[in-house]
């Protein structure tokens, strides 16, 4: 991938002015500014008025389950449980060869739209062992140049319901994965659900890691195990360290109950990731008509100050048989989901799928500012609404100031 120098004539700011930027050498953004002056010889692009973006993050993925689709029995009932059942039978036959290959595969289809950071989960339960983490492991050492992979690692079968999973878990951080990932509804009692996010927490401290939950990924408005991530996240002090992702069950709660779990998520800075295209998708399943849209309440979140991101999650598997990685869809999703149709609202969605992300992954350096990284994206579009009206793919895509796409010699 060729080093770039620079880049003329790109919009900013949501399309309101044009600029140019000049990359320092080791990558990162050393000048904005109008008829920036550069050595001769220096390879500088024109972005053509395009519109210019931090690269996507997808904040919510699994890269061992993407394109298995075809390999597995279909999902008949479309249903999160039944999609866990026919995954937990086929994990035992994998080998990590063929889930890097598909990984692999995903994490191209994810750069080509633009995404330079992608936060995937795991799935470390004993019919899994860790084939599918040296899978993806594998896959994000062979992608290191032009995409940045942070792994949770997924105990999909529970932890006390699946014996042995949390010395995977343990044992997968001590292989390079980054997170403590957990899935807390998915125990046999409420009681299981809440020593499971106890469970977290004891690891978090152990490898000094963040916190991202599968949580209340369910239409039950009985399913109560988001108010306990909060609670303890402000007991133990893990307050901006933790992320709930799904939280469905919030928008089935009376609307008295939400609010008191909304202001505790507020309370504890705890990020809540929401995956638009999966839950409209698995969601509502048990609901006749009117059904329901299965989503957390993302304008409620947004209102009270709680950072909200959005993920792409599946990508053709037995969850969710579509899925392409292109962020700025999972963003035009959620405008439909949850109505964010306000100018101001439109602004929120992209940043679900840029800032937002960024910020629950805790990614420094991340923006179009002087001294940020440049992992950029050049869009063929005037406005971030035009660009999340129309999804374009991008013109340009940098990585470390080099240019990922198009693809390019030297
Ligand atoms: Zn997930």
């Amino acid at each position: 991938m060729r080093k770039i120098s620079g880049l003329r004539n790109a919009r900013l700011d949501d399309g309101q002015r044009l600029v140019d930027l000049a990359f320092s050498d080791d990558g990162t953004i050393a000048r904005v500014g109008r008829a920036l002056k550069f050595p001769r010889g220096a390879t500088v692009l024109d972005a053509g008025g395009g519109l210019l973006l931090p690269s996507f993050v997808d904040p919510h993925l699994h890269l061992d389950l993407a394109y298995s689709l075809d390999l597995l029995p279909p999902n008949r009932s479309g249903t999160l449980i039944e999609a866990i059942r026919l995954w937990s039978r086929f994990k035992r036959t994998l080998t990590a060869e063929n889930v890097m290959q598909r990984a692999v595969r995903a994490i191209h289809d994810e750069v080509s739209y633009g995404t330079g950071l992608i936060r995937t989960h795991v799935d470390v339960a004993t019919a899994a062992g860790l084939r599918l983490c040296e899978g993806v492991l594998a896959a994000r050492q062979v992608c290191r140049d032009f995409c940045d992979v942070q792994v949770v690692v997924f105990p999909q079968d529970g932890i006390l319901r699946d014996p042995g999973a949390l010395d995977l878990m343990r044992e997968a951080m001590r292989m390079g994965c980054d997170v403590i990932g957990g899935i807390a509804h998915n125990e046999r009692s409420d009681e299981d659900s809440r020593r499971h996010i106890d469970l977290l927490f004891d690891l978090a401290r152990e490898f000094d890691a963040d916190i991202d939950c599968h949580i209340d990924e369910t239409d039950d408005p009985d399913s109560r195990c988001t108010e306990y991530l909060a609670a303890r996240t402000i007991a133990e002090g893990w307050q901006g360290r933790v992320t709930a992702s799904h939280v469905c069950a919030l928008g089935s709660y009376p609307d008295v109950h939400a609010r008191k779990v909304i202001d505790l998520l507020a309370e504890g800075g705890v990020h809540v990731v929401t995956n638009p295209c999966v839950n409209l998708h698995l969601q509502g399943r048990y609901d006749r008509y009117p059904r329901r849209r299965g989503l957390t309440r993302v304008q409620e979140l947004l209102a009270a100050g709680v950072n909200v991101a959005a993920g792409q999650d599946c990508i053709r598997d037995p969850f969710y048989p579509l899925g392409t990685g292109q962020m700025l869809s999972v963003a035009h999703m959620l405008v439909h989901a949850d109505h964010l149709s306000t100018p101001a609202l439109l602004r929120q969605a992209m940043r679900t799928v840029t800032d937002s992300a960024a910020r629950a992954m805790r990614r420094r350096g991340y923006g179009t500012r002087v001294g940020c990284r440049a992992d950029l994206v050049v869009l063929p579009a005037q406005s971030e609404h035009e660009a999340i009206r129309t999804c374009p793919r991008p013109q340009l895509v940098l990585k470390n100031a080099r240019q990922v796409l198009p693809t390019s010699r030297g």
